[in-house]
């Protein structure tokens, strides 16, 4: 197999679509991914034919729309390589994920265990394990990260003791694209008697997962960044791990057998998944996955990284540039900043060419502080972005940098 962006950019009707008089080139997909029809088709299809709440009726659209909903899990298991379809919890996305985690294994914590991060996570593995420390007294640590945006897997090794309980750290990086060692950070915080959760929420989309054979204990991702809608995503935690966890939310769904005096709990994944679910939204992730799934996904990253190696090139070096992240083998994400431009100011310019951008601290303040920004401008690579758009970038920053220079 191989892969064809042009044919591939065909499916995604809103990349049709002009800015400011201009062809719409999107360069935002970390924070957001477009739609392909087959997302866009799944979800209206199913509000026109099959709709109805899931998992409690006997009537035929809520058989079929359980089934689609379900479809939709097998699918997500296929994607990550899980061993059953119970390990999959469908939450609202990467955040909710991670939350799920660290509020319900959380309550096994006590004052004083620790739980070791990196520099360079989003917020949304940070924040949930901070309320951690609020409430519990746990302790954060945080992994450093090199110059070139690597993690230090010798600080981190450093961290791990006997007080660590788990390790949660990304996959890849949304700021810099770095592809962080995961089977050496999994099988080192093994040894130390820890759990590890990876923030999947940018790796899943451009590279291939099999969790079994990570040995990873959860992982998270969202819908919106692969191609499906936003307010879904899962949490894939082994069987025996999520059976000994306390549910998250209470509701209806979740429930085994409820009293005036006491409660018992669904088993896996539906535990976790109480009141009704984005029914819609899990249709459309699964239409997604299949999507995705059929494409030759090694030719899709060759051409990701096609597209980041097009933008340095035609860059040549610019001494008006500073990026940050150059890993070796890291994924297509091109953070920077521009000599004497406010990143703010970048992405508004760009915009104007049509380009889009984002700008900010990419909810990673830790990092950006590693860094000594404040903020920086990131163009984020997806499968329907073409070599004409990264030759097209390329030029408008150029241009972009004589409003500075
Ligand atoms: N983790 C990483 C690495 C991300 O890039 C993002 C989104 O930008 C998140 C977590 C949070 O994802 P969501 O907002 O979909 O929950």
């Amino acid at each position: 197999m191989s892969f064809d962006p042009h044919a591939a950019r065909r499916e995604f009707p809103i990349l049709g679509r002009q800015v400011h008089g201009k062809p719409l080139i999107y360069l935002d997909s970390a924070a957001s991914a477009q739609k392909p029809r087959a997302v866009i088709e799944a979800m209206s299809g199913a509000m026109e034919h099959a709709y109805a709440n899931v998992h409690r009726g006997i009537h035929t659209l809520a058989n079929e729309t359980t089934e689609a909903y379900e479809r939709a899990r097998e699918s997500v298991r296929r994607l990550l390589g899980a061993g059953s379809v119970n390990e999959i919890v469908f939450t609202k996305g990467t955040t909710e994920a991670i939350n799920l985690v660290a509020s319900s294994f959380g309550q096994s914590l006590k004052a004083g265990d620790e739980i070791v991060l990196s520099q360079m996570e989003h917020h949304a593995n940070i924040v949930p394990w901070h309320f951690l420390r609020e409430r519990l007294g746990v302790v954060l640590r945080f992994a450093p990260v090199t110059d070139d945006g690597r993690l230090d897997l010798e600080g981190y090794r450093a961290l791990l003791g006997p007080r660590t309980r788990m390790v949660a750290i990304s996959h890849m990086s949304n700021v810099l694209g770095t592809i962080n060692p995961v089977a050496e950070i999994i099988a080192d915080a093994h040894a130390a008697g820890a759990l590890v959760l990876l923030d999947g929420a940018q790796a899943v989309v451009h590279s291939r997962v099999d969790v079994r054979a990570l040995d990873v204990d959860f992982y998270a991702f969202s819908g919106h960044k692969l191609y499906g809608p936003t307010g879904i995503g899962a949490l894939y935690g082994k069987a025996e791990l999520l059976a000994s966890l306390p549910p998250y939310q209470g509701g209806g769904e979740m429930i085994g057998i409820v009293s005036e005096e006491q409660i018992t709990y669904a088993d896996p994944p539906h535990r976790f998944e109480a009141g009704t679910p984005p029914i819609l939204e899990a249709v459309g992730l699964g239409a997604a996955v299949d999507w995705l799934m059929a494409l030759d996904r090694d030719a899709v990253a060759a051409h990701e990284h096609a597209l980041y190696d097009r933008v340095k090139e035609r860059l040549n070096g610019a001494n008006w540039i500073t990026e940050i992240g150059t890993a070796p083998g890291k994924g297509a994400i091109f953070s920077f900043a521009m000599e004497g431009a406010h990143a703010h100011d970048v992405a508004q310019i760009l915009d104007r060419y049509g380009i889009a951008v984002r700008a900010g601290t990419h909810c990673a303040e830790p990092l950006m502080r590693r860094f000594g920004m404040t903020s920086s401008a990131r163009a984020s690579f997806a499968l329907y972005n073409t070599l004409e758009e990264a030759d097209a970038f390329a030029e408008a920053l150029t241009k972009t940098r004589t409003f500075f220079a």
